[in-house]
């Protein structure tokens, strides 16, 4: 009875973003909540709304008003995947937090296995997808787009991470304490570090419905991430710079020497004229560069909440 109560039972939340998944969201609940039922824990699962203007939100409303372990956080409008974890787990008050997809694409039924793996003491435990079901196209950008994070960004992000995985509450508020706007939570997971563990989960295709990544989107992401993570577009600039001002220099060297002692010709306002578009061109381009920089450093001393919620249902607002 004794070590019963001392034994305080843990809690476990689900920290959902849901965009346009009305064919979803059902069946997830259903899945998810046979689940969480097995496990000796007490347990939440916590939605954030994206700005969906389908049924998504009366759904869960609905489902919520039978199952108080139901949470819903519906922001004001689209933020972005990225803003809407971030939401969730600021609201989520588990002592483990897993993050998952409604799209079935992470199988609920892994999750007793993300239990044990952290319950052996590690702070974060990521999913790793042994092969991704989709397309031909999406899997090839896919690969590109972790390849090009890892050269630029130097984020030694495993290789087939999915959206799944657990964390505990240490973890959590560390990652609450990052106050940047541009938010890559791949990057962040990695930068907050911690006591680390993976395992592989098996991967569904997605029950319904499609996948918001979109090639414009996934562009977006990437540039994102190259500019939060690193510094190398600017580096590029200076070595380029660099390059460009002894090419320069031998050039005129060599056009000196050639009128001096071999050719006379005459040197005339078209080579001028290329010369300043070129000049012209180089300037605007890394001035191009600083204003993105410039940009970010603005966004980020403006210092804006991360997100703007709507409306709660059976969340307790006081954060
Ligand atoms: N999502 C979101 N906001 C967005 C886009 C997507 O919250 O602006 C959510 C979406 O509901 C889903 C998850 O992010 O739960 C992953 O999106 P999706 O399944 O479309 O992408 P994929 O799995 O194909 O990468
Ligand atoms: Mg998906």
């Amino acid at each position: 009875m004794i070590a019963a109560k001392e034994m305080k039972q843990k809690k476990l939340s689900l920290v959902v973003p849901v965009y346009f998944e009305e064919e979803c969201i059902l069946q997830f609940i259903k899945e998810t909540e046979a689940v969480l039922n097995t496990l000796q824990m007490e347990f939440e699962i916590v939605f954030v709304d994206d700005g969906s203007t389908d049924k998504t939100v009366e759904l869960i409303k609905h489902a919520a008003e039978s199952r108080p372990f139901i949470k819903l956080i519906e922001l004001s409008y689209n933020h972005g995947k990225q803003a809407a974890v971030t939401a969730g787990i600021t609201y989520a008050t588990g002592d483990y937090l897993i993050a998952m997809d409604p799209d079935l694409q992470d199988p609920p039924e892994e999750i007793p296995r993300f239990i044990e793996e952290i319950e052996k003491g590690y702070d974060l435990v990521f999913g790793i997808r042994k092969e991704k079901v989709d397309g031909l196209l999406n899997k090839l950008f896919s690969k590109m787009f972790w390849s090009l994070l890892a050269r630029f960004s130097g984020l030694k992000i495993p290789k087939g991470i999915s959206s799944m995985r657990i964390f505990n509450r240490k973890f959590a508020n560390k990652f609450l304490e990052y106050p940047e706007q541009n938010r890559f939570v791949e990057g962040l997971f990695m930068h907050i570090g911690m006591k680390r563990s993976e395992i592989v989960i098996a991967q569904r295709d997605r029950f319904a419905g499609v996948s918001k990544f979109n090639f414009k989107r996934k562009m977006s992401l990437a540039f994102n991430v190259i500019f939060d993570f690193s510094e190398i577009p600017l580096k590029m600039a200076v070595k380029l710079g660099f390059f460009l001002f002894f090419f320069g220099l031998l050039f005129l060297a060599g056009i000196l020497i050639a009128k001096l002692f071999f050719i006379n010709f005459q040197l005339g306002w078209p080579s001028l004229i290329g010369a300043i578009v070129i000049g012209a061109g180089l300037q605007l381009f890394f001035i191009g560069i600083a204003a993105i920089y410039i940009g970010r450093i603005y966004k980020e001393t403006k210092r804006r909440p991360l997100f703007s919620v709507k409306e709660f249902t059976n969340v307790s607002e006081d954060k």
